[in-house]
């Protein structure tokens, strides 16, 4: 027993050094390696990757329909934040079963929880359930445009050859996000005012009501940890009979079968409500699709809500024909040979 103790740390000091050694030849050849980042979500990754350019390699832990609430750190997931020079996550206990992960690996190796440092305290919606703060701050545009110079920072403190390019890709990336945002903001506003509300599965689009102007409601509360219960369906089913709501809205990460069931309990008193398509809620859409990048999701969540509830998109920025340029490469990629 005690043998094995002592030869632990003897072990980990081996490793170490053969790590600082493999960097130190980075830095002799005049060439550095990518910056090997581990990220939870798509939706920060995506930041990291238009921010960190050439100078960074991101893996993403959570893919296309994984709830980060629920997400638990697979065997893979370990092997690679051992192999990983940053770990980047929202927080706010978005990761909600990962904060042991983190705690342990932030001991050994630079890991942040980027929106936790990056939006104050008085910019984030307070909650009365156990998590204390809305961790959905994606779905406001200009809010998680906040995250990109953190980010920078972040990624120039491990690798300071890139600083100067990481930041021109920063600056540059935040202009795209505010024109994305003036656009939500113009389509929302094409909706007759008394049917601005969205009604979807969970609480996911807390920022975008407040940010965009329109009144949100789910079924289920902020995580999807929670139950959805009998007084739930039938609170909502009021509501939408009440207010007359034209439609709901399914979510890619959640069982749509709570929608449906709000359809039909609405159903029975009389009220027909239409589903308004699949909106991004908690992870982006499949890779090499416009939905697969995070100015994407947005403006597909937005193409659906705008076209349910009675308005219309404006048109798309000048500022954004880089990312439909480069969305049109990526979707072509499968089908060259
Ligand atoms: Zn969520």
């Amino acid at each position: 027993m005690r043998r094995s103790a002592l030869l632990l740390p003897l072990l980990t000091a081996t490793s170490l050094s053969s790590i600082g050694l493999a960097h130190a030849q980075d830095d002799a050849a005049g060439e550095v390696s990518p910056l090997a980042t581990v990220v939870t979500i798509g939706m920060l990754s995506d930041l990291v990757e238009q921010v960190g350019g050439d100078c960074v390699a991101v893996n993403t832990m959570m893919g296309p329909g994984i709830d980060p609430h629920l997400y638990q750190a697979s065997a893979r997931d370990v092997h690679d934040l051992d192999e990983a020079e940053l770990i980047l996550y929202s927080g706010f206990s978005l990761e909600g079963q990962l904060g042991k992960v983190f705690e342990r690996f932030s001991r050994i190796k630079p890991t942040a929880a980027v929106s936790e440092q990056a939006i104050t305290d008085d910019q984030v919606i307070h909650t009365q359930d156990a998590y204390g703060v809305d961790p959905h701050l994606w779905m406001d545009a200009a809010l998680w445009a906040q995250n990109i110079p953190t980010i920078a920072a972040l990624l120039s403190e491990q690798r300071p050859d890139c600083a100067a390019a990481i930041d021109a890709r920063a600056e540059a990336y935040q202009a795209s996000l505010l024109a994305l945002d003036e656009w939500i903001q113009a389509s929302i506003d094409s909706i007759p005012a008394d049917q601005r509300i969205l009604l979807t599965a969970h609480d996911a689009f807390g920022y975008y009501g407040r940010a965009y102007g329109i009144e949100v409601a789910g079924i289920q509360g902020l995580s999807t940890a929670t139950e959805t219960g009998v007084a739930d369906i039938r609170r909502m089913a009021d509501k939408v009979v009440a207010q007359g709501v034209p439609a709901m809205f399914v979510e890619s990460t959640i069982n749509p079968r709570t929608v449906q069931a709000v359809i039909d309990a609405a159903a029975d008193q009389g009220h027909r409500i239409a589903i308004g398509g699949q909106l991004y809620s908690d992870a982006m859409g499949d890779e090499n699709t416009p939905e697969g990048t995070y100015i994407g999701m947005l403006k597909s969540n937005t193409e659906q809500i705008v076209a349910a509830l009675g308005g219309h998109t404006v048109a798309w920025p000048d500022r954004l024909a880089d990312w439909t340029e480069r969305v049109a490469q990526a979707t072509q990629m499968p089908s060259e040979p």
